[in-house]
């Protein structure tokens, strides 16, 4: 097992560099801040898995909510069934949510959660007679997953050149921050939220009337920790209303504290008709994603539960007993230790500490957000990404897990992180930047 035969099974997901396919880094197991890897080294983990454990790793509150719930019941169809975890789960979910926002359809992923919203979404308008809005738009490096209705949305274009025409009717508003290679941003660009209009740009070439929704990632967190600008979003919201569109907000990393609110929409504000789910919600233990639906949208699905044109959706594994508990148990656990308060606490230390980074060689940009960085790298000539690649499989040498989207390095450690640990973790990831070729 230590050493991974890259002829086995196991088709690991592709990722942009080859050699981490070759040579995947093992880990053997975790306990709260740290990894120990297969040769028996401690990792601190610098980005809570795929940003979703945000109480660290095997938090005895979940692990035993899960091995109970196994003993108990392990399965139960959720089509025409159901078990109380569900509904206790569903209404623990949605309190944290923003007001008027009381009903919660589970999924098994993030990917998952996005399809079901868009689906919801353009079930909504047919159900009120608003056939014609089927159009959706996403926006330029926005992320939402690799099924076919996420990489539609998506804002990757290589992530979807390959697939053929995918969902049609889908447009692509600009992204919301030209990086400004010296900014050095702290928190949220102070100016910029005049991109919103780029929606009414779409909205002109199309008749208002043919659009069902918009979805974008309040903070876009796989593409590089792009934040939006200060009032962005509200006015988003505001174009969203006046011409009869939904927003959607996909909130799979930003929900559940990332941002030292429960969810973006509470942090900036803004109250969109539909937030995905899914990271988080289990802290990691096990898939499962949720889609959180306005009153207004649910109240109308269901008023027109008998008619001819009804919304076929839902997974074997929706809501899921263990899953459920595992999420019920998160949840509690985030409550229990405050976690989304302390996120908000220590992202004044975090920022300070990101922040020194600044002046080292290559360090181009650096961004933060609650509990969230970003140090932008200048690309090497010629082989962009190979830098902060490397510095990747140096920081897993030197004891910290980092991630890395092209040039962008991304932190995103557990909310449990300490203050020492912050030092520690940005500390060793200057060390390796600084040596770095
Ligand atoms: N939406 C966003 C905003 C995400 O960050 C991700 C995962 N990084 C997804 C959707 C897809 O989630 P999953 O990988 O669980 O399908």
């Amino acid at each position: 097992l230590d050493k991974p035969n890259t002829m086995s099974s196991f088709w690991m997901p592709f990722t942009a560099n080859r050699d981490f396919l070759r040579e995947p880094r093992m880990i053997h197991s975790a306990e709260w801040m740290y990894y120990t890897s297969s040769d028996g080294r401690q990792i601190m983990d610098g980005t809570a898995g795929l940003w979703c454990v945000n109480a660290g790793h095997r938090d005895p509150l979940i692990v035993e909510a899960v091995q109970k719930q196994v003993h108990e019941l392990d399965y139960a169809p959720n089509f025409q069934f159901a078990h109380p975890q569900a509904f206790e789960l569903s209404g623990k979910l949605t309190a944290m949510m923003p007001e008027g926002m009381s009903h919660a359809f589970f999924t098994n992923s993030g990917s998952e959660s996005v399809d079901t919203a868009l689906k919801i979404a353009l079930h909504y308008h047919r159900m009120r007679g608003d056939s014609a809005r089927t159009r959706l738009i996403g926006r330029e490096r926005g992320y939402h997953g690799t099924g076919f209705g996420g990489i539609s949305v998506g804002g990757i274009v290589k992530n979807r050149m390959h697939f053929g025409t995918l969902l049609t009717g889908v447009d692509h508003m600009r992204h919301t921050h030209d990086l400004d290679r010296n900014a050095f941003s702290r928190g949220c660009p102070a100016h910029g939220a005049e991109l919103a209009d780029d929606l009414e740009r779409i909205v002109a070439l199309h008749d208002a009337s043919t659009i069902a929704a918009v979805i974008v990632e309040p903070m876009a967190g796989s593409t590089g920790v792009l934040l939006p600008p200060n009032g962005y979003l509200q006015r988003l919201r505001e174009i969203c209303d006046h011409h009869g569109i939904l927003l959607i907000f996909d909130e799979v990393i930003t929900a559940f504290g990332r941002l030292g609110a429960a969810t973006a929409a509470e942090y900036f504000g803004v109250k969109p008709d539909i937030i995905t789910t899914a990271k988080g919600l289990t802290n990691g233990v096990i898939p499962m994603g949720a889609v959180i639906v306005s009153d207004d949208i649910y109240n109308s699905a269901m008023e027109n539960a008998d008619a001819p044109i009804e919304l076929f959706h839902g997974y074997t594994y929706s809501a899921n007993p263990v899953s459920c508990a595992a999420a019920l148990a998160a949840l509690e656990s985030y409550e229990q230790n405050d976690l989304f308060r302390r996120a908000a606490l220590l992202s004044q230390p975090w920022e300070d500490q990101l922040h020194s980074l600044k002046g080292l060689p290559n360090v181009i940009d650096i961004r933060n957000l609650g509990l969230v960085g970003a140090i932008e790298l200048a690309p090497r000539e010629g082989a962009p990404g190979a830098r902060a690649y490397e510095a990747m499989k140096r920081a897993w040498d030197a004891g910290i897990m980092i991630r890395v989207t092209g040039d962008i390095i991304a932190l995103s450690p557990p909310l449990i992180i300490s203050e020492p640990e912050i030092i520690k973790l940005v500390q060793t990831l200057g060390e390796v930047l600084a040596e770095l070729p």
